[in-house]
């Protein structure tokens, strides 16, 4: 009996996809869907102030909908999602059940905001609806789903924390890249990027623009979003931008919908 490995004939047969070989296949991606408008409302910077912040940026959201602007929004989880890290923290929880138990967060807040859409067409949807995307934009819905990224207990550690490093800001960005689109849009509750948090550091001065390289190096005491996401910035295909606006100012979101430079942008 022969004891030669079987192959079919392609460009990577007998390859191991580890060797230096696996990159003679060009990452060509097609931008599946470059005009969708992926945006994230924050979870404790939003959702956690109730009607009075969150009813303002949904009408704005409805308004770029009237305007034939696709939108897909992605919700945060905020001080709840908080009080689990904290307390499975302290049950020695490791980080895979940690990102497993804040993933409820977000779906809670998505099914809300889904619920305050419904009548202009909110839909709930979860990542394997990707698939439909196309239909319930035309269609005149807007998409609702958690930015929580579906690693769960598949999560990966970073040094020194137990806090998952890929929460909703970096699903934000993870579902803008997959669908092409060029810009992630942050609904937080400043007007952008500062010099340090501005709700700790009086003097934090804003930063317009900058580059993901240029902030990584300048080392800030704390950001406005994930800090993987700046990592990961330099090596997208299509999301080269993050743009995070003040929700809490009237007008901003929908400035952000229309494709203006508000707030701050970083880029690739
Ligand atoms: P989300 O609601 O989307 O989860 P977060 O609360 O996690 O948003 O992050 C937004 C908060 O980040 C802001 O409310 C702000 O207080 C804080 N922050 C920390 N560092 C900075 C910075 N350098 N510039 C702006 N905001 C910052
Ligand atoms: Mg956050």
């Amino acid at each position: 009996m022969s004891t030669d490995r079987r192959t079919l004939p392609s460009a990577l047969s007998g390859a191991t996809l580890t060797g230096h070989d696996a990159s003679s296949i060009d990452y060509r991606p097609v931008a599946l869907m470059p005009d969708v408008r992926v945006v994230k409302i924050g979870g404790q910077s939003i959702l956690d102030r109730g009607r009075a912040a969150l009813f303002p940026v949904l009408d704005e959201i409805i308004a770029a909908r009237k305007e034939g602007i696709q939108v897909v929004v992605l919700v945060g989880g905020g001080t709840r999602a908080r009080h689990i890290y904290s307390i499975a923290s302290e049950l020695e929880m490791p980080v895979g059940v940690m990102a497993t138990l804040g993933k409820y967060i977000p779906m809670q807040n998505g099914r809300m905001v889904q619920m305050l859409l419904a009548r202009h067409g909110g839909l709930y949807i979860l990542p394997d609806d990707f698939e439909k995307l196309p239909l319930y934009l035309s269609l005149g819905c807007t998409p609702v789903m958690s930015g929580m990224p579906p690693f769960g207990y598949w999560e990966k550690r970073e040094a020194g924390s137990r806090i998952p490093p890929h929460r909703t800001d970096a699903g934000v960005f993870l579902s803008a890249e997959f669908l092409g689109a060029p810009r992630a849009i942050f609904i937080k509750d400043e007007d952008g990027l500062y010099t340090d948090d501005p709700k700790k550091d009086p003097n934090a001065t804003l930063i317009p623009r900058i580059s993901a390289a240029e902030l990584t190096a300048r080392d800030l005491p704390d950001v406005v979003v994930e800090r993987v996401v700046v990592e990961y910035l330099p090596r997208a295909r299509w999301c080269k931008e993050l743009q995070i606006v003040n929700g809490t100012k009237p007008g901003e979101v929908l400035r952000a919908l229309r494709h203006e430079d508000n707030g701050t942008i970083i880029h690739a």
